[in-house]
């Protein structure tokens, strides 16, 4: 293959990835707008219409800034690919060393800063305009510059540790180092499952145990009832950086534990809240992470196995103007180009989590013998999120990792009768 016949296969496939996207985007705005003028009947008794019609603004406003993040990003990526400014950079650094390691460790971090600086911006314009304007944001610049400070120390010392080893695998194990790598990189994850609720998430947030009194009763025991093995309920300041909403289930093994946001136990009820929280159990019962643990197991490989089939192939690098067959090429291309070729099984997992959802929900139901604490909670979690409750059925399946509370709702209901 040469590589003009290269080029144009990964043109193609951007130019279906841009069009896709930004046609699902279409749909979904079409969708809500569409739907503008009727409240959908299960939100009729929580939403008023004042509410109703500030969850469309958001929406359309988040959805135009999808557009134009689309956009930026088709041109930033085309740019960078195709301008030679990797090359540059590349004979540049390997003026400087020749240690593949450092060589690796410099290029990436090169890219990664460009790439960031261009998101900054955005990310900044997301924060500080649209999430403000509807009064979701609650951080002053200052923090925010904190977070940055932190997530870029934390990405530095991760990415050291992953990418030196990564180095060292792929130059010392021969053909199989793809193998090596995948045992260190899943070993890695699991590590981190272990690391992270207690040494991570911490530096971003504050968990303290849920205070003793009738909520922390009601849900253990609940917990006791589902059999569940419950390690911690903690409860974690969201409110200090938005007043979006959130519960979630993190760790494996004794760090397992349940993280609600301070936000939700101020937003929902007694009542509700052990809905939510059955709906977790529901995920460890139903064997959910097991499952999305299996799932990396063959996926980790399986792509470090076509990395490494893609290190030996010459056009990937010289239709970029880079030198061939170097290991911190191979990583950069993928980092910018992989998304074209891999888009399409974004739905296919999506699938998955929607299937696991409907199944925490039921099993939520079963646990408690009645369904209406959980979908209020779902209500009201929509109304506060100020969530689009009327999606585009193409764009949910494409995007949603949950499904549209709607589809919950009346699987919940359905169960029911
Ligand atoms: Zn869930």
């Amino acid at each position: 293959m040469n590589n003009y016949i290269f080029a144009t296969i990964y043109l193609t496939l951007l130019t279906i990835e841009f069009i896709t996207l930004y046609t699902l985007t279409l749909l979904n705005i079409n969708s809500v707008l569409k739907n503008r003028d009727n409240i959908p009947d299960i939100f009729k008794s929580i939403i008023s219409p004042q509410k109703y019609e500030k969850s469309i603004a958001y929406t359309l406003k988040k959805e135009h800034f999808s557009i134009f993040r689309l956009v930026f990003s088709l041109i930033l990526t085309v740019t960078i690919l195709f301008s030679g400014i990797l090359g540059g950079i590349e004979s540049i650094l390997m003026g400087l060393t020749s240690n593949k390691i450092i060589l690796g460790l410099l290029f990436l971090g090169v890219v990664s800063l460009i790439l960031g600086l261009f998101d900054l911006p955005l990310s900044l314009y997301s924060t500080f305009v649209i999430e403000e304007e509807f009064g979701f944001n609650k951080l002053t610049i200052k923090a925010y510059i904190g977070d940055m400070i932190k997530q870029i120390v934390l990405s530095l010392v991760l990415g050291i540790i992953i990418l030196t080893t990564l180095f060292i695998f792929m130059d010392k194990t021969a053909d199989l180092w793809w193998l090596w790598a995948s045992i260190f990189f899943i070993s890695f994850q699991l590590l981190l499952l272990v690391i992270y609720p207690n040494f991570i998430a911490p530096i971003f947030n504050k968990f303290s145990p849920l205070e003793d009194g009738e909520l922390k009763i009601a849900l253990e025991e609940m917990a006791v009832k589902a059999n569940f093995k419950i390690n911690g309920i903690y409860v974690m300041d969201g409110s200090k950086r938005s007043g979006h909403s959130n519960a979630y289930f993190t760790g494996i093994g004794s760090s397992k534990r349940i993280v609600l946001y301070d936000t939700l136990i101020e937003n929902l009820s007694t009542e509700e809240l052990c809905g939510v929280l059955a709906h977790e159990i529901g995920h460890w019962s139903k064997g959910h992470i097991k499952k999305r643990l299996i799932l990396t197991f063959i996926s980790v490989p399986l792509s470090f196995f076509i990395l490494s089939l893609a290190l030996n192939f010459k056009p990937l690098y010289t239709t970029f103007n880079m030198v061939e067959g170097t290991y911190h090429g191979l990583l950069v291309l993928m980092m910018l180009i992989s998304s074209s070729f891999t888009f399409f099984f974004s739905p296919l997992s999506n699938l998955l989590s929607r299937k696991h959802e409907f199944e925490a929900d039921s099993f939520a139901k079963n646990l408690r013998g009645e369904s209406d604490s959980l979908i209020q909670a779902l209500l009201k979690l929509s109304k506060d999120n100020l969530s689009n409750l009327t999606p585009d059925k193409n764009y949910s399946a494409f995007h949603y990792s949950h499904p549209p509370v709607i589809e919950r709702v009346k699987n919940l209901k359905d169960l029911v009768e």
